[in-house]
Formats: C-alpha cells, sequence, structure tokens
C-alpha cells in the first residue's frame, strides 16, 4: 500500500530520491515467512520506513543529495540500518536532503527540491525535507533523519510531524555521512508521539562502532510516551526565544501550548539564557570548519565521482576537477567559511570564540535545568515558506534554525511536535521541547500530554 502511494503521489512530492521496491518487498516478504515459522519477530516487525540518505545502506544508493556520491554503492550498512532490519522494519528507500544536510528547505538536494504537502509551493523544512514530507504525505507512517541544526525538528515543526533530536551520542552516527560530528545526531521522525518513542527505542543504544556513543541504557521513551503526565512538571519558557522575526500565528499558538501546559497541572515560569542570542553566529563557525575537515574525504579516489581522470592529469588536478564538479554552491560556501575560520591567524578570533560561545550556551542550559525539569518554545519562527524565498539569501535560510541550534551546541534531546495550525496561513506550527542529556523520555512525557 505504501509502495502504491509513492508511486501515486511521489512525483508531485519528490520525498524520495530512491525507492527500493525490490529490497521492501522481499524485507515484508522474509517478515511473513518468520510468522508463518512462529519464530520471534522484531519490535517493528511489517512496518514501512523512509530512511534519510545519509545513512549507508548495503548495495543501495546513498548519495547525501550530492552528485559528488553519484552512483556509489556503499559496502556496509549504517548502525542505524543494521538496528532498523533487527528489528523487521521494511524500509521503504532513501529519502531527499539538501546536500551533505546543509540547509533549512531541501532546496539545496543536487537532485531537485522536495515539496511540502501541504502546499507543494512551499518547502518541508531541511536538511531532512525528504523524510517529513514523506510522512506528512502519508507515503511512510516513519521515517528518521539526522540533525545538526534543527534538521529534524525544523522539517517536522512546516509539516506538521513529529521529529525527535536524541541526546547527543543517544543514536550511533557509524555510518551516517559526517557533517559536523560534534553535533550531527540521528532520530526518529514520525506521525505521532508514541511512534516516534517505538523507533528512538529500536535505534538507540551503545555502539562501540562510534567514540562518542554513550554507554548507558537508553531512556525509557516509550513508557514515557504511554504516560503523558505533567502534573507538577516544572517547565521554561525561554525569553530569548520571542520578539522580532517571530510570525503572530506562530507564537498563538505556542502560547496556546503553554496554557495547555499550564491547565495540566504543569508550573511555567519564564527563564532567560541571554547567550542563546549568540548561538546561531557560533553555530555557522563550527559546523562549516567541521564540515571543511570533514568533506576533504571526498577526493575523487575514494568514492562516487571522478571527472577528468583521462591519463594526463595529476591526482590533485582529478581530486580538483571533481569538487568543483561535485559539490553544490553551499556545499562550497561552507567549505571555504570553515577553512578561513581554522587557518592559522584567524583560529582564535572565529572557531577559538565560537568553542566559546558553545561553553556559554552549554552553562545557560545548565542553569536552566536547576530551575526547571523542561524548555519548551516555538521550534521555528515561521510557517513553511515559499520554494524560492531564500534561496539566494543564506542569512535568511539560516535564521530558520534560530531556535533549534542551542539544543545541538549543548548536545541536549529535543523535540518537535505539531500544536496546530497558524491562522494567517493555515499552515503547521511546531512545539519545541527540549530537555537536559539524558532526559529524553521528559521529551516524550510532554509530548504525549499536548499532543
Ligand atoms: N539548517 C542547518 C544547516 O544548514 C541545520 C542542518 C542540519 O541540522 N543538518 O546547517
Amino acid at each position: 500500500a505504501h509502495l502504491a502511494r509513492i508511486e501515486a503521489v511521489d512525483e508531485k512530492v519528490n520525498a524520495f530520491l530512491h525507492v527500493d521496491r525490490e529490497g521492501a518487498l522481499a524485507q515484508a516478504r522474509a517478515v511473513d515467512e518468520k510468522r508463518a515459522r512462529g519464530e520471534q519477530l522484531g519490535p517493528l516487525a511489517g512496518v514501512p520506513l523512509a530512511l534519510k540518505d545519509i545513512f549507508t545502506t548495503e548495495g543501495v544508493p546513498t548519495t547525501v543529495g550530492s552528485k559528488i556520491l553519484e552512483g556509489w554503492l556503499p559496502p556496509y550498512d549504517a548502525t542505524v540500518t543494521k538496528r532498523l532490519k533487527a528489528a523487521d522494519v521494511v524500509i521503504l528507500g532513501k529519502t531527499n536532503m539538501d546536500e551533505f544536510a546543509m540547509g533549512s528547505s531541501t532546496e539545496n538536494s543536487a537532485f531537485g527540491p522536495t515539496g511540502n504537502p501541504w502546499d507543494l509551493t512551499r518547502i518541508p523544512g531541511g536538511s531532512g525535507g525528504g523524510s517529513a514530507a514523506a510522512l506528512a504525505a502519508y507515503e511512510a507512517p516513519l521515517a528518521i533523519g539526522t540533525d545538526t541544526g534543527g534538521s529534524i525538528r525544523q522539517p517536522a515543526a512546516v509539516t506538521g510531524t513529529v521529529g525527535v533530536k536524541p541526546t547527543y551520542g543517544g543514536v550511533s552516527r557509524y555510518g551516517m555521512v559526517a557533517f559536523s560530528s560534534s553535533l550531527d545526531q540521528g532520530g526518529p521522525c514520525a506521525r505521532t508521539v508514541l511512534d516516534a518513542a517505538l523507533l528512538h527505542e529500536v535505534i538507540a543504544g551503545h555502539d562501540p562502532l562510534d567514540s562518542t556513543s554513550i554507554d548507558r541504557p537508553v531512556p525509557p521513551v516509550v513508557e514515557a510516551a504511554r504516560n503523558g503526565d505533567v502534573k507538577g512538571l516544572r517547565v521554561g519558557v525561554v525569553k530569548e526565544f520571542a520578539g522580532e522575526g517571530y510570525q503572530a500565528g506562530v507564537m498563538q499558538r505556542f502560547n496556546e501550548s503553554v496554557d495547555l501546559l499550564r491547565s495540566l497541572g504543569a508550573e511555567v515560569t519564564e527563564i532567560s539564557c541571554p547567550s542563546f542570542d549568540l548561538a546561531l553566529a557560533a553555530y555557522y563557525l563550527i559546523a562549516p570548519s567541521e564540515c571543511s575537515s570533514n568533506l576533504a574525504r571526498f577526493d575523487a579516489m575514494r568514492y562516487g565521482l571522478r571527472v577528468g581522470d583521462d591519463g594526463t592529469r595529476s591526482a590533485e588536478d582529478v581530486t580538483a576537477l571533481t569538487r568543483e564538479a561535485g559539490f553544490g554552491p553551499e556545499v562550497k560556501r561552507r567549505i571555504m567559511l570553515g577553512t578561513y575560520a581554522l587557518s592559522s591567524g584567524y583560529y582564535d578570533a572565529y572557531y577559538g570564540s565560537a568553542q566559546k560561545v558553545r561553553t556559554l550556551i552549554s552553562k545557560d542550559f545548565e542553569k536552566a535545568f536547576e530551575q526547571v525539569d523542561v524548555i519548551v518554545s516555538p521550534t521555528t519562527p515561521t510557517t513553511a515558506f515559499p520554494i524560492g524565498e531564500r534561496a539566494d539569501d543564506p542569512l535568511a535560510m539560516y535564521l530558520a534554525d534560530l531556535c533549534t541550534i542551542p539544543a545541538n551546541l549543548a548536545g541536549n534531546a529535543a523535540m518537535s511536535l505539531p500544536c496546530g495550525l497558524a491562522p494567517e496561513d493555515g499552515l503547521p506550527v511546531g512545539l519545541q521541547i527540549i530537555a537536559p542529556a539524558m532526559a529524553d523520555d521528559r521529551l516524550y512525557r510532554v509530548g504525549a500530554a499536548v499532543e
């Protein structure tokens, strides 16, 4: 049924870069056979899923939305892919994304933009716009995204779906193509809080193949999602997440969610996180710096595209020609920014300062979590904007990440879930919930209460 739905609507939505029809049917048949033999089935047996094209899948194309990996067939599965298969999930295919997960609209994909199923002329968010759109268009009931600065939560907000960035280190990064390693985090996307929790439980947990993976039990997310009780819970509203640039209808729905929490017995207080105003600037130095180093491996020798290798050119020239042809403009912009910020003589002024700001943001969170159990905010300042509106204005595009970035810089857990439609445009608004590291269960508890 989901493959038929994809066939019917995906020409318009463009959520998928690759539909693995044969592979999906084979996985589904294998589940049926297991069941017939009376074997123990995995926890999500037979449930279809859309996988962001940033996770390696053995023998199935993995492009990261880039021409530079076109035609590459990974020789191994990412840990997330492996765990999905072990849970008997049926992987429908790979979803569209901004190239190397750099963007907030999926317009930076080398393979064309994805439409927002609520209004196909608008963006579905990014970088994981394909995964969110697949959920909103009922092409899949579950999806996987990655969140470096908001790429799970912002697409969830603008498509009316649920997305969770687990605690940094909560879900393995092994086989997840690296953008900014100290920020990147894979996580679940779904249409309900409980669905997200069931998927979270399957993909999370320690992995010795990822050196930053946390070796502690997965927080009880499913139990929390079944028990949406917020009585006595201390909820903080960050003063700095409001004001100029925030759409009126977004603030209206957000304030209603806060009222709802209060009426359910939560204690709401206003808190201040003064360093959050610097988060965007710090992020757009740290993420490009790490990316300039991570993307050095795309040298035309190891994977995918190779341009100009006609027997007359040096390896260095082939590398340069391949990177020139294979990377899109946003990826090049970030490599340039990052290389500059890391170069000697500038390191302290840019990268060094950004790291100090990162520490200040973590301290703001630490102080806040002495006063409150969770923080809530709008996920994004506005609803989905029209495709093309911010495409030539990187700064306007970066503003979409205003509320999501602090949680990445500090490594906290965060969720976005729908909280109604903005009255002025009828488009979905997202409520963001942020919890301390390794308290991911609190997101689900609050999410289930207000869903
Ligand atoms: N929009 C942000 C960026 O372009 C976040 C991307 C992400 O979370 N992968 O970097």
